[in-house]
């Protein structure tokens, strides 16, 4: 029998325990979203870069062959969260194999319809719930595009001097964010106190966490974690709570669990979090500045023509939204793409 719509369930939910969190709605729309469908490429809902090129994920699979050489490793473990389809993956692992490095490849990912995608162009991985299970003996190499975006956010939104939990509520079949319970100035990030009123605040919680977590791991045992994502050096004000639905961008209180729902990434409090853990980190730069740096364009020249066009998305049409940070174990090189 096919599943209740999302909605009706969350409406049921608000209807009887009042609104809910904007961090609890995210997570359940994203949790049904994923788990239904494989969202990529034309025929669904967005495109991300190693779905546009086999060059992104190559030059990623270069980096690291790169850095483990440098670095004098050969036994490290390949991770990489929230792995789409596969094909960065694979298009890096082919590449790693050319020089030599055949890691043993763990895949973070709670989606069973991804895995199975997964699976097929990465047959011997290791597949994970969470971090907290991955190889504790062994420098780790973690990819993560487009996966800190997906994880849920909370919103704190200013009315007058007071900062509230911003919530989801329901009025029949419609979900509409309002103003919730106060919340303590103390969680608002110093720079930000005074921002004016109706400012929006966003922070993610689950972002943080495994940012920690990741970069203790890293300290402990070796390694380096590269991020791609689009967003932004803050904390900042704004709302960026977004839905993408059939390549358009749609309302994201509608719908739960139909649409991609995704944050901008705040970047520069990711650096911060793996810092304080003790790991080096690196950036932020823009995918467009790094993808350079890695030489696309030497690759597209090499392939011919017919990639110049998918060279002219990756680099300038995602090359500034699109960000790039790294963090490494102290004792390990700097990364290629990013300046000393
Ligand atoms: N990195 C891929 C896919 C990006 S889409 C690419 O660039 O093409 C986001 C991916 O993260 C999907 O595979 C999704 O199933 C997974 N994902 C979303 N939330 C997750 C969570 N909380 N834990 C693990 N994986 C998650």
């Amino acid at each position: 029998m096919a599943e209740p719509l999302l909605a009706e369930r969350l409406a049921r939910a608000i209807a009887l325990g009042g609104p809910i969190p904007v961090s609890q709605f995210m997570a359940a729309a994203n949790a049904r979203y994923y788990a239904t469908r494989d969202p990529l490429g034309a025929e669904g809902d967005f495109t991300t870069a190693p779905e546009i090129s086999q060059m992104f994920g190559e030059l990623i699979g270069a980096w690291a062959a790169d850095l483990c050489a440098r670095a004098g490793q050969t036994a490290v473990a390949w991770v990489e969260l929230g792995p789409g389809r596969g094909t960065l993956s694979a298009d890096a692992l082919r590449v790693m194999a050319r020089a030599g490095l055949t890691p043993a490849v763990h895949f973070v990912e709670t989606s069973p319809t991804m895995r199975a995608a997964q699976a097929e162009r990465v047959p011997g991985a290791t597949w994970h719930d969470s971090i907290t299970t991955l190889p504790g003996d062994v420098p780790l190499i973690v990819i993560a595009n487009e996966f800190f975006d997906a994880l849920p956010i909370r919103q704190l939104v200013k009315r007058g001097a007071v900062w509230h939990e911003r919530l989801v509520a329901c009025q029949d079949t419609l979900f509409l964010p309002i103003a919730g319970t106060s919340v303590p100035d103390t969680i608002i990030p110093p720079a930000l106190a005074h921002a004016a009123p109706g400012a929006i605040v966003e922070t993610s919680p689950a972002s943080v966490a495994i940012m920690a977590d990741l970069s203790a791991r890293i300290v402990a045992q070796g390694g380096a974690a590269l991020v791609i994502d689009y967003g932004y050096d803050g904390p900042a004000v704004g709302d960026t709570l977004q839905a993408v639905r059939g390549h358009a961008y749609a309302n994201p209180f509608e719908a739960p669990g139909e649409q991609d729902l995704t944050a901008h990434v705040d970047l520069a409090t990711l650096r911060l979090v793996a810092s304080a853990s003790g790991a080096v980190s690196w950036g932020t730069t823009t995918q467009g500045t790094f993808l350079r740096a890695l030489g696309i364009d030497q690759r597209a020249a090499a392939l011919g023509d017919g990639v110049s066009g998918d060279r002219r998305r990756l680099v300038e049409d995602m090359g500034e939204l699109f960000k790039v940070i790294a963090l490494t174990h102290a004792d390990w090189p700097r990364p290629a793409g990013f300046d000393a």
